[in-house]
């Protein structure tokens, strides 16, 4: 590929944009592929990157209003049920919902695509309502639609902060089908969560707590589905949807920096990245706080979605987590919740002080 042809590239991965449209798939990650891509796979890639420009546009205004909690304290009628509508785009960049092939309670349709977003919509909904008692993503029991066949060989997924996840069939070779991705659908719809309690600012440390978040509760509604203890769970996001340029996964909680050739996130403080792409790092610098969830889980044990997930998810609906929060103020927090629910002299208080010590970010 030529040097201009890179450039293009470059202009087509925006990098400082602020905005709360979230994808599973950074610019910069999307940038690199393209780099080495065939003639066949360029343009899905800049397709992929020229939509996710259009959207970050577009969208950001109308998402950038903090939307506080509204709980009235009255459970809803069906709570415990979600409300699920998936849509067809038929390969059209349409933002609006296209044909409607599934709403809640119908029985599955020949299109796999659709009933693999309707299942892991269902999987994601019900281990927020089992285990934190949350009635969807606003807590009112809002209605999740997925709109799925997005785009021509379109490289992403994304939650567009306003009820609707968007589905790519990826070109084959970087990603396939995103709906096939429970671990995907649950990081993207937990965005939403993220939205409605800490509302995290989607830009440097904040930010990367905030796609760290949508990371634990993806691997969380993953590793419950699966049935996995903390122990035996493989801590990969996005192994179901990558082709093999990502091959085996597009992020390792266990071991950040090894899920594929392009994966340079790191584990540790030490390892922090400076950068003004992907909104400061976004999804590099989650690995750090990706990496002491992992390590607070299997220091405590069992289920990570019990003693762990409960810290993170008590810390997520804490009043005192600020939009701008640092790691360490997040980590404090988290110690305060273990202490809280478990007590002060608690295994689990003293697993979360010992993990977030182990990646060197200071409990404050
Ligand atoms: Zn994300």
């Amino acid at each position: 590929m030529s040097k201009s042809s890179a450039k293009e590239w470059d202009r087509a991965a925006p990098s400082t944009s602020w905005t709360r449209l979230a994808c599973i798939i950074p610019p910069d990650l999307l940038a690199a592929v393209a780099r080495e891509a065939d003639a066949d796979q360029r343009e899905a890639l800049l397709e992929t990157m020229q939509l996710d420009q259009s959207f970050r546009v577009s969208r950001a205004e109308a998402a950038a209003s903090i939307i506080a909690p509204t709980r009235t304290g009255v459970a809803r009628v069906g709570a415990g049920t979600p409300d699920r509508a998936i849509y067809d785009q038929q390969h059209s960049n349409a933002t609006t919902p296209g044909t409607l092939m599934r709403s809640e309670g119908q029985g599955p349709v020949s299109d796999v695509s659709v009933n693999q977003a309707y299942d892991n919509f269902g999987y994601t909904y019900k281990l927020y309502w089992d285990q934190f008692h949350r009635d969807s993503i606003d807590d009112q029991g809002m209605q999740i639609q997925g709109l799925v066949h997005f785009g021509t060989n379109y490289d992403n997924a994304f939650w567009d902060g306003a009820g609707h996840m968007f589905f790519g069939d990826g070109d084959g070779q970087m990603l396939t089908d995103t709906t096939k991705g429970i671990d995907v659908v649950g990081h993207e719809l937990t965005h939403g969560v993220t939205q409605h309690e800490a509302n995290l600012r989607y830009s440097g440390q904040s930010g990367a707590l905030n796609e760290s978040v949508s990371d634990v509760f993806g691997s969380l509604v993953k590793q419950y589905q699966l049935g996995q203890d903390a122990a035996t769970a493989d801590w990969l996001i996005g192994a179901d949807i990558v082709g093999p340029q990502l091959a085996p996964a597009l992020r390792s909680m266990k071991a950040p920096g090894t899920a594929n050739q392009y994966d340079n996130q790191p584990s540790t403080m030490d390892g922090y990245v400076h950068t003004t792409s992907d909104n400061g790092g976004v999804h590099t610098n989650s690995g750090i706080p990706n990496h002491a969830f992992y390590l607070i889980a299997t220091a405590i044990g069992g289920n990570a979605w019990e003693a762990a997930g409960q810290i993170w998810y008590d810390t997520l609906a804490d009043p005192r987590l600020h939009p701008t929060a640092t790691f360490s103020r997040f980590a404090g927090l988290t110690l305060r919740s273990a202490r809280t629910r478990f007590g002060s002299s608690s295994s689990e208080a003293a697993a979360v002080k010992s993990g977030w010590e182990a990646v060197k970010v200071k409990v404050r």
